[in-house]
């Protein structure tokens, strides 16, 4: 659509920026109803997103963008908001902050000013400015920034249309006073007229040439005084873009003098409107000496985490019992009615031994499933994860790796597909290709049911601290295989993680419930699609030989498959062509190893205390004991994604090479860490 048609039909096209965690998808979410997920691992929002609101006479347009502290054309992220902001398609800009943060917002806010476009300070979070008794001059602040300043609450849903007012207010008003005022030849600087960003008089002067010079050789360009100033800053992108010859100009990068004067001026706005300063609260700083600690930070995140699998199998368990006594009950039903309409024993089969085993093996777990969920989305919301990132990042810094590496890892706690994507935010395309490689060793949800099922088998009272270690060798794997690939495909530089911490705050409900909600709908739905169809495939291959229908297993196509690679998998512990055939099709989701197994031991509930015990048996009688179920177990951490994943890597990495190598290092870690903890093992049991 054409701005024109735009403009007719009084649609405003609106962007939200700002830095992580402002509250920019909150407000988005306040002013589209959608049901967007709310997640606050800084760089979660990595793609934008669309949403319409309407207020008087106008239709808006509204895009979330991902959160970015600045306009440099470093990650990825900023690259793409960048350019989008630039683009035509932005009518105005809403520069979201959190108010009760103002300092550290306000760097990005003077760069977008810079723009020249128009731009709308929403102060997001004031009900934390009130509660804390902090005052903003609301007066003052719109006069130094030369941009009207609306005082908003996401989560109260406060001053909301009082902003979209002041953007068709404001769409027509570019930021003009940003030109520097000189008259006779003077510089003149007087304070209380005179707004925004000045910078000093050499740099002026420069900016004021390299604009001639852009004038000359660029005479429709917008925005001059910005691109002068970020060619002053030898701004990458800006300078390939706009090739002109400054060096006579300027003699040296601008950019550290650029941002020192950008902070002494948001030091002096914020001595002239913060009028009760509040410290960051007391009770985050408390909350913080111990958490974010530099010996205890690490093992007090363990714990953490390791409460948390503590309540997963738990109170999962016992919830997952009064789940399986429904299932059984919906089972038995499905196969009496199948029985009773005379349909064909392998039609029974089929439905019962097949898909149900399958699919109801995987919806058992559902308990396990939301509680861990439910456990994340608590520490994200409180504001905790963004303190792991922050003590990882020492670690990660000492090792040579960047501190950014860690956030995608945490997200691989819940699921790879998004973890592979949030390595978007690494500025260096090598520590990029790393830890998109890495990221699959995380322990994520689908690992889950087979550490519930084998640690429950085999482990008794020790079954959480086996399923916890899973955890914890998946993050050092991780770490360790970064740090090897490090010193194969050096990298020249690393950029450590600047991270703000937000305060803690009460987690907030419908965020974890919209969450938790939309994780729970993922599962079932995985249930219903992938896992019912690689059931099916999987009995299929078990029931069918060359001959047609078999009698015994052991002659079936999947026997063959199974068999095929028994050689190969016997060093882990694994030589068993059912566990062979289950792995295999892990690969189309983790959770098939489980209902794989289901299926491949006939086992209908496989989840149920009756289940499990002759699930025990069988394997027993195989030879398979409580090491080779560790094993297992670390295979699983450790070999191929799933195909989701892997087509993300792909997709990320835009190259086939480097998805089969990651392939192959997954495959390779998980055979050498399990084949050398079967064979020490062994040795001792
Ligand atoms: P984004 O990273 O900028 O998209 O920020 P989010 O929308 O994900 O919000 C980050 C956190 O701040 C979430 O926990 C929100 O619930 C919380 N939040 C957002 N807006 C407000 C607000 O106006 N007041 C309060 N108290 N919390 C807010
Ligand atoms: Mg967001």
């Amino acid at each position: 659509m054409s701005k024109n048609e735009n403009n007719q039909r009084n649609m405003i096209n609106v962007a939200f920026i700002g830095n992580p965690n402002c509250g920019k998808t909150s407000l988005f979410n306040a002013f589209t109803g959608a049901r967007l997920k709310v997640a606050n691992w800084p760089g979660v929002t990595v793609e934008k997103k669309e949403g319409h609101t309407h207020y008087h006479d106008h239709d808006y347009k509204l895009v979330d963008l991902p959160g970015i502290y600045s306009l440099t054309s470093y990650t990825m992220e900023e690259t793409l908001s960048r350019e989008y902001i630039l683009g035509d398609d932005v009518d105005v800009i809403v520069n979201v902050v959190d108010a009760s943060s103002l300092e550290r917002n306000l760097y990005l806010t003077l760069q977008l000013i810079e723009l020249g476009k128009p731009v709308v300070l929403a102060l997001n979070m004031m009900d934390i400015v009130e509660e804390r008794g902090m005052e903003i001059d609301l007066h003052r602040l719109p006069e130094m920034l030369g941009i009207p300043a609306i005082p908003v609450s996401a989560r109260k849903k406060t001053g909301l249309n009082i902003l979209m007012h002041a953007v068709a207010h404001h769409k027509d008003k570019p930021v003009d006073k940003t030109e520097h005022h000189h008259s006779e030849g003077q510089h003149i600087h007087r304070h209380h007229d005179e707004f925004v960003l000045v910078y000093s008089d050499e740099i002026e002067d420069k900016i004021d040439a390299v604009k001639n010079r852009l004038k000359e050789h660029y005479p429709d360009m917008k925005n001059k005084r910005w691109h002068a100033i970020k060619m002053l800053a030898l701004d990458d992108e800006v300078c390939k873009k706009y090739p002109v010859e400054i060096s006579d100009i300027a003699d040296k990068n601008y950019e550290s003098d650029i941002v020192a004067q950008k902070y002494d001026f948001i030091d002096e706005v914020m001595e002239e409107c913060m009028v009760n300063r509040a410290e960051k609260s007391a009770r985050t700083d408390k909350i913080d000496a111990v958490l974010t600690h530099k010996i205890w930070g690490v093992p007090v995140f363990l714990g953490i985490m390791a409460l948390v699998f503590f309540f997963t199998f738990t109170v999962g368990d016992w919830l997952k019992g009064y789940l399986e006594i429904g299932l059984d009950w919906l089972f038995e039903a499905v196969a009496g009615f199948l029985a009773m309409c005379h349909v064909s024993d392998w039609v029974i089969s089929l439905v019962v031994d097949g898909a149900l085993a399958g699919v109801g093996g995987i919806l058992s777990f559902l308990p396990n499933i939301f509680i861990l969920f439910l456990a994340l989305a608590i520490l994200e919301d409180s504001g905790y994860m963004s303190r792991v990132a922050y003590v990882m990042n020492h670690i990660m810094g000492r090792l040579g790796l960047s501190g950014r590496a860690f956030i995608p890892m945490l997200l691989g706690f819940g699921c790879s597909v998004p973890a592979v994507m949030a390595s978007r935010a690494l500025e260096n395309p090598k520590d990029r290709l790393r830890t998109i490689m890495v990221t699959p060793f995380m322990s994520c949800s689908a690992k889950l049911p087979v550490y519930v099922l084998l640690s429950g088998m085999f482990f008794g009272k020790y079954a959480v601290f086996a399923a916890f270690s899973m955890y914890v060798i998946g993050m050092v794997a991780a770490v360790l295989v970064s740090v090897i690939l490090n010193k194969i495909m050096k990298t020249d530089h690393v950029n450590n993680l600047l991270i703000e911490l937000p305060e803690y705050k009460t987690p907030n409900v419908r965020s974890i419930w919209i969450y938790v909600w939309e994780k729970i709908k993922e599962y079932i739905t995985k249930a219903g699609t992938t896992i019912f169809v690689a059931s099916v495939i999987v009995w299929l291959l078990m029931n069918f030989g060359l001959h047609g229908m078999v009698e015994d297993m052991a002659d079936s196509f999947g026997a063959c498959i199974g068999k095929f690679l028994v050689p190969v998998m016997k060093p882990t512990g694994l030589g068993y062509w059912q566990i062979v055939l289950a792995l295999i099709s892990g690969i189309a989701a983790k959770e098939v190893v489980v209902s794989s197994l289901s299926v491949l031991y006939g086992i209908t509930n496989i989840s149920s205390a009756s289940g499990t015990a002759s699930l025990v048996n069988l394997l027993g009688a195989q030879g398979f004991t409580g090491v080779n179920a560790y094993a297992m177990m670390l295979f699983c951490l450790l070999y191929v994604p799933c195909i989701a994943t892997i087509a993300m890597i792909r997709q990320e990495t835009k190259s086939r090479k480097w998805t089969m190598i990651s392939v192959c290092i997954q495959l390779g870690t998980a055979w050498l860490v399990s084949a050398v903890f079967y064979q020490i093992a062994s040795l001792f049991l």
